[in-house]
């Protein structure tokens, strides 16, 4: 995910184009670039950093243009350095093209253009496009049909947008999968990945679809198709959407788009090149003994991985969480850490890292952000490729983790031939129809939830139970209650309450029971027994299950009926729907969803 913007029109530009891409920054972070029009030709200005930081650094504003394109970049493929940055530009510096999205057969198209002479200067899968562009122009001279020859040979998804010397008065673009617009007002005609890069300008757009390219100039704008050339009456809608609401794609808030684009986080988990994860394999199978290392949410993860892990490929991979690391790992040359963090930048974790290296050991970690600290300590690194999550509170990030935490359970599983090939590509196919199920769950349920989280948002303790796998699910959803409700919520072992806590079990006692799918046999039966133990003594119990209903139906006094699904993802199913019921906790009470009291993104202290 990144943010292009775009600007043409009678006078200087660059100040709007500075706007549209400052609004466009939660797309993505790490670095930014802009390719304007000057007397002598294209100007290309690019840097590592945030947008504010990389404009004030190479003063971007005393650049005068009509005519602009910038970028701000969430690296996909290439690390985070000023040569991956985008605007890229083919060979002959005739072509500067900023692109959102991930060119799949890129490798191929690399190894092509390198035959045909081209010179590559950046890692990235995207500068395949502006010398393809280069390549169809010396042919044809025609700057339209170089644009859909090259998307011709491009895979996957893409929103692209370039200038052109030879034709300097206009800025083209054209998508596949990821999101283009174009706004349209009197004196200037804008491009945006989304509403936010021209909202404050105009409220009139076009949406381009998948197939359709755009020319833009300062006083005309035609969009045709892609396969057939031919021009395409679009209609021009009006943005209903202030500023704010259409950043959180209008959603009342972040936490909750985010808790919806969590299909989208597991796909590009599920997609991440299989050698990475190999790795992190690799590195337990030759470690004596690896733990798994995380804090606050990502400890929870943590704990997720080595109940998946024992489970999986019967390997006891001790999670313990990052600040009492020092306190308690036993650490040599034969050791493995395996962290966890969003940001990459968490202090605890970071000293956790730095205190294993210290002993000789080796260590990996899964983060959200490239280039980041904890990137560049480790040994290994997978970045999960989650796109920024703007609220606090993480959800997409960690759900994200847990998926890739399984994955190399399954993995480890397969390298000690506890399962076959064909088990674990059963297995993985599953993990593959989380995704939807997600979907599907979060359109139907949401309004279930909201209704029994409204009725129930007074409730002032909570205790939240699992048993097994489902026990980090409750540690997990209880610290979202905690987090964004501020309700008072305690994780527990289901099996673990009648060793204390049941004694303060009545009528005044709320508890939410993840219950697992009855194919999970024991684990089932003994979580029931928990519920009677509650309902016994008049304690309220919200059940959620993947039972029928009307099945076990005096045993609950609300419950949640999801669909039948594997017991590989039910537990993640189930943290969604807590993620959702904390959400709509909090907004009863009308707490700072996004910034909740006390807290911050990235804790970078001790
Ligand atoms: N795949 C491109 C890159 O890594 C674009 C990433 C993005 O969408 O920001 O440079």
């Amino acid at each position: 995910m990144c943010g292009i913007s775009g600007a043409v029109g009678l006078n200087d530009i660059s100040q709007a184009l500075y706007e549209g891409i400052r609004n466009l920054e939660y797309r993505g972070y790490d670095s930014c670039g802009v390719a304007l029009v000057n007397s002598k030709g294209l100007v290309l200005k690019k840097n590592i950093g945030g947008v504010e930081e990389f404009y004030r650094k190479e003063n971007v504003l005393r650049h005068k243009s009509r005519i602009g394109i910038a970028h701000t970049r969430w690296a996909t493929h290439g690390k985070v350095t000023r040569e991956n940055t985008h605007p890229l530009s083919s060979s002959d510096g005739a072509f500067a093209v900023v692109h959102n999205g991930i060119i799949s057969n890129y490798r191929f198209l690399r190894e092509k253009l390198a035959r045909e002479g081209f010179h590559f200067k950046s890692e990235t899968d995207t500068e395949v496009i502006p010398h393809f562009l280069e390549y169809f122009y010396k042919k044809s001279k025609n700057v339209e049909a170089a644009l859909a020859k090259t998307v011709e040979a491009l895979e996957g998804s893409f929103a692209l947008a370039f200038i052109t010397s030879h034709q300097p008065d206009q800025i083209y673009c054209a998508k596949r999968e990821s999101p283009l617009m174009l706004g349209i007002s009197d004196e200037i005609k804008y491009l945006g990945s989304d509403f936010n890069a021209f909202i404050d300008h105009t409220k009139n757009a076009i949406i381009i679809d998948d197939g359709e390219y755009a020319v833009i100039s300062r006083d005309s704008y035609t969009v045709k198709s892609l396969v057939t050339g031919q021009e395409i009456d679009k209609p021009i809608q009006k943005i209903e959407w202030d500023s704010e609401s259409s950043k959180k794609g209008g959603y009342p808030h972040y936490m909750l788009k985010e808790i919806h684009e969590q299909p989208q986080t597991v796909n590009h988990a599920l997609e991440i090149p299989a050698s990475l994860t190999d790795d992190i394999v690799d590195l337990i199978v030759e470690s004596d003994q690896t733990y798994l290392v995380g804090v606050g949410t990502t400890y929870y993860v943590a704990q997720f991985g080595q109940y998946i892990i024992s489970n999986l490929a019967e390997e006891f991979l001790p999670a313990i969480s990052a600040d009492e690391f020092v306190a308690l790992a036993k650490i040599d040359k034969g050791s493995m850490v395996l962290a966890l963090s969003q940001s990459g930048e968490t202090y605890d974790t970071l000293t956790a890292l730095k205190y294993a290296k210290s002993k000789g050991a080796k260590t990996a970690a899964i983060v959200n952000v490239m280039g980041s600290s904890i990137s560049r300590l480790v040994d290994k690194v997978v970045f999960q490729g989650s796109g920024p999550e703007i609220c606090v509170i993480s959800t997409k990030a960690a759900l994200s983790q847990i998926v890739l935490l399984t994955v190399i359970g399954l993995k480890l599983a397969l390298r000690k031939k506890l399962i076959g090939k064909k088990e674990f590509q059963k297995q993985i196919d599953q993990l593959k129809e989380l995704p939807e199920i997600i979907h599907a769950v979060l359109n139907e349920r949401s309004g279930f939830i909201h209704r029994i989280a409204h009725q129930y948002y007074k409730v002032k303790h909570w205790l939240y139970l699992g048993r097994g796998v489902y026990y980090p699910v409750a540690l997990e959803s209880a610290l979202k209650m905690k987090e964004v409700a501020y309700v008072h919520a305690e994780g527990m072992p289901a099996g673990f309450l009648k060793h204390g806590t049941l004694a303060m079990i009545d009528q005044d006692i709320y508890s939410i029971v993840f219950v697992p799918p009855r194919e999970d046999k024991e684990l089932y039966q003994a979580t029931l027994h928990s519920i009677e133990e509650i309902r016994a003594r008049s304690g309220f119990v919200l059940g959620i299950h993947f039972d029928e209903r009307g099945k076990n139906k005096d045993l609950f006094s609300e419950e949640l009926i999801l669909p039948p699904v594997s017991p590989l993802i039910a537990p993640l199913l189930q943290l969604v729907i807590a993620q959702l019921f904390a959400y709509f906790t909090a907004t009863s009470l009308k707490r700072d969803v996004d910034k909740p009291r006390s807290l911050a993104k990235s804790v970078t202290v001790g």
